[in-house]
């Protein structure tokens, strides 16, 4: 039987910060950033890891990026970079990574990866992260680690596992992640969470506000955000989309990705004292 994603099961594991905390310590999280027409995603996705609780929050951009991010960033730290080497560098010593909404869907992406699996972060890969794999699924799995995360909506999710859906949502999402050995997210109305080592939970608070562009890369950047903080990344998925979900029914009508980091700290009040 598959469980329901309830915040019972996740919410005493939630990263609170205490007395004793220290930006650094209270988890580091880099977002790679698109071209410079492109950055949109990264944004969204820094903001939300940020607005999780994520200590320090880097976007690594291609050096013409940082003209058009740095006037629209604060808190929110640039490193640009030139090179898959100079990534993997810069990267170092963060605790999670997301890399894939707008990354492109040129072999640099897959190069990229290939360089920041090298860092010991947890990896979130999603949208071009994903699609970019297409036909080269060995390339990707032979990178990641038990506890990176693949967050696909089922588009991407078909491009990388070719005809297991109609095996049924559950069932492909638990092939998924044994075959990739990875946390799989199978995002949609009832978004699927699935670990390697058999544990899989449904989504049953979705919210049909979220439909609209730039939501996924705001959930990946949650999901990295609570992952830096040394949540379990099966754990850290599953409170990330419930969160999400919550966002976007406490906000409603007229809903637009960017409004929902501003609705986390709602949400999180909520499951901190309640
Ligand atoms: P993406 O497809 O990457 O843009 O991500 C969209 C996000 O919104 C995912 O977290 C989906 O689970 C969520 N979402 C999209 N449409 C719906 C819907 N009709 N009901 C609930 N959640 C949705
Ligand atoms: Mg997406």
């Amino acid at each position: 039987m598959i469980e329901t994603n309830d915040p019972a099961i996740w919410r005493n594991f939630l990263p609170w910060p205490s007395a004793e905390t220290h930006k650094h310590t209270r988890g580091r999280l880099a977002v790679v950033s698109g071209k410079a027409h492109q950055t949109g995603a990264a944004r969204l996705a820094a903001h939300a890891g940020l607005r999780i609780g994520a200590g320090v929050v880097r976007i690594l951009c291609p050096p013409d990026a940082v003209a058009v991010i740095a006037p629209a960033v604060q808190a929110i730290m640039l490193t640009p970079f030139s090179s898959p080497e100079v990534l993997g560098r810069e990267a170092a010593g963060s605790d999670a990574i997301v890399i894939g909404p707008a990354a492109g869907l040129e072999d640099a992406t897959i190069a990229n990866i290939q360089a920041l699996a090298l860092s010991g972060a947890v990896l979130v890969i999603d949208a071009d992260g994903l699609s970019v794999f297409k036909g080269r699924t060995a390339e990707l799995f032979a990178v990641l680690d038990r506890d990176d995360i693949l967050t696909p909506h089922e588009g991407e999710f078909e491009r990388l596992f070719p005809g297991l859906l109609a095996q049924g949502r559950e069932t492909a999402a638990i092939e998924a992640a044994r075959m990739a050995q990875a946390t799989i997210v199978l995002k949609g109305a009832r978004t699927i969470i699935a670990s390697p080592d058999g544990r899989i939970r449904r989504n049953e608070n979705g919210s049909a506000w979220l439909a609209t562009a730039g939501t996924g890369d705001v959930l990946a950047g949650m999901i990295g955000g609570l992952a830096a903080q040394r949540m379990d990344s099966f754990d850290s998925a599953c409170a990330a989309v419930w969160i999400h979900s919550d966002a976007g029914e406490r906000f409603g009508p007229g809903l637009t990705s960017d409004d929902l980091s501003d609705v986390l700290p709602k949400v999180l009040a909520s499951l901190w004292k309640g």
